[in-house]
């Protein structure tokens, strides 16, 4: 199927969900396939609301987004902040970093920070919108384009589901779609800025995000998906998705790649035995 062919179905399923599921909302987290969205969304769908998680722990270059996605289509995002008591409980107990300790504290700064503002962003709407794509994640695979959503009580869409990467960058690139700055530095997924960090060659796309974790297990919570049974399936698409990804920026990781490969094994040397990650990851 052509970009344009995908574009036409897009456009014919956020019809459908502007006519017959207002209240609607987009969930925005300015990532590349979030741009996609934006830009349909801002450009022919007024009555389709758009929102945004901010943890408190985004990365500079998706505010200087944020910003610039208002200048640009004039459009309300609505932001959408964790209960402060909450967050407050819970570094007084664990630290500011802590979810470098646990799969568990990290699940929990996750519900803090995202799952529970999230709850009260989709509160009496009937259904809302996210940018995922079936070859992101493990965990996506089967997924669908439309299913209910339990856990929030409302209709899910996924128009880009089966996008690839080429077809979201060549979206972006057609339309001169603003997005964030850090896809340039070698970030394939956006996310918190100390939970989130550049790829390298060979890694899957989304090896960047709590690199420290089980690939099959990563899921903020927001979109729990459906496991599947091997983690072989991940070696098996590695190749195609970072083929994608090179030709989508042209081979500009691949650099700058071989760049960080380097200061990772001086990182990992400086590490030794200890599993923690480093506090402060470069960004
Ligand atoms: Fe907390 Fe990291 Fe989850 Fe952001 S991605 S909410 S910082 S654990």
């Amino acid at each position: 199927m052509s970009l344009d062919q995908k574009i036409t179905e897009v456009r014919k399923l956020l019809d459908k969900v502007q006519a017959d599921y207002a209240p609607a909302a987009f969930a925005n987290s300015f990532g590349a396939e979030d741009m996609v969205l934006t830009d349909m969304i801002a450009r022919h769908y007024p009555n389709i609301g758009v929102f945004t998680l901010d943890t408190g722990r985004l990365p500079e270059e998706t505010y200087s987004l944020m910003q610039e996605v208002a200048d640009r289509y004039g459009i309300r995002v609505r932001i959408y902040f964790p209960d402060p008591v909450a967050v407050e409980a819970y570094v007084a107990q664990n630290g500011p970093n802590a979810f470098y300790d646990s799969v568990d504290l990290r699940k929990s700064c996750c519900h803090i920070r995202k799952v529970e503002p999230l709850k009260r962003a989709l509160s009496g709407k009937r259904a809302w919108i996210t940018g995922l794509r079936r070859d992101q994640a493990p965990t996506r695979k089967d997924l669908a384009q439309s299913e209910f959503d339990a856990a929030n009580g409302l209709q899910k869409f996924s128009p880009l589901l089966d996008w690839s990467l080429s077809d979201v960058w060549a979206y972006l690139k057609q339309f001169d779609v603003p997005y964030n700055a850090l896809h340039d530095k070698g970030y394939a997924s956006i996310g918190c800025a100390p939970c989130t960090r550049a790829i390298t060659p060979g890694e899957d796309i989304r090896a960047g995000r709590w690199w420290w974790e089980d690939p099959e297990i990563k899921e903020c919570g927001l979109h729990p998906g459906k496991r599947r049974a091997s983690a072989s399936v991940i070696s098996v698409e590695k190749k195609s998705l970072m083929e994608d990804l090179a030709l989508s920026h042209q081979g500009q990781y691949q650099e700058k790649g071989e760049e960080r490969k380097e200061q990772e094994k001086e990182q990992e040397k400086e590490r030794g035995e200890h599993a923690r990650p480093p506090a402060a990851f470069p960004v």
